[in-house]
């Protein structure tokens, strides 16, 4: 699987409830898995595989987890900021602020609907990968100056790589 870079359109769309839950569907998250772990991620959406689908995978060393049309039905007051990179935007590394947990409903492979609070790493790798499933990126999160301040490295990915 090929991952694409920020300036395809595909990063930004809205995606698709995933409804069949089959063989493919189990196929396609073993995939996505084994890309996520060959390129070193700690998560990987499906829409970053040009795949505009209601799921990711990720890891946050506590071995692969796959979430399906996640939704967030609850999040912490209290707020934390870490370091975030993503796959798809290679080499650029900023401090995001985000919510310290998250409680999510989602399904698993088989279709079967959980709900589960995501705190610590964990919980900042799902809201990062959730992001990918509303066409959001963790760069959209920066002030004005450290945007234009990363905005040279930024067209540098989105020249040379739309085509992937
Ligand atoms: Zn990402």
């Amino acid at each position: 699987m090929q991952i694409i870079y920020i300036g395809n359109p595909i990063l930004r769309e809205v995606s698709k409830p995933v409804e069949k839950f089959d063989e493919e569907l189990g196929a396609f998250v073993e995939e996505l898995t084994k890309t996520m772990y060959e390129e070193d991620g700690v998560g990987l959406a499906a829409p970053q595989v040009a795949v505009s689908k209601r799921l990711f995978v990720f890891d946050d060393g506590s071995g692969p987890r796959v979430i399906i049309n996640p939704e967030i039905i609850e999040k912490g007051t209290e707020e934390v900021t870490m370091e975030e990179g993503c796959l798809s935007i290679p080499g650029i590394y900023a401090n995001i602020t985000r919510p310290s947990w998250v409680k999510m409903r989602f399904q698993d492979v088989k279709g079967e609907v959980n709900e589960e609070v995501f705190e610590g790493y964990a919980g900042r790798i799902v809201q990062h990968e959730y992001d990918h499933l509303e066409g959001v990126l963790f760069v959209d999160y920066l002030s004005p100056a450290k945007k234009a301040l990363l905005r040279p490295k930024l067209n540098n990915i989105i020249k040379g790589k739309l085509a992937r």
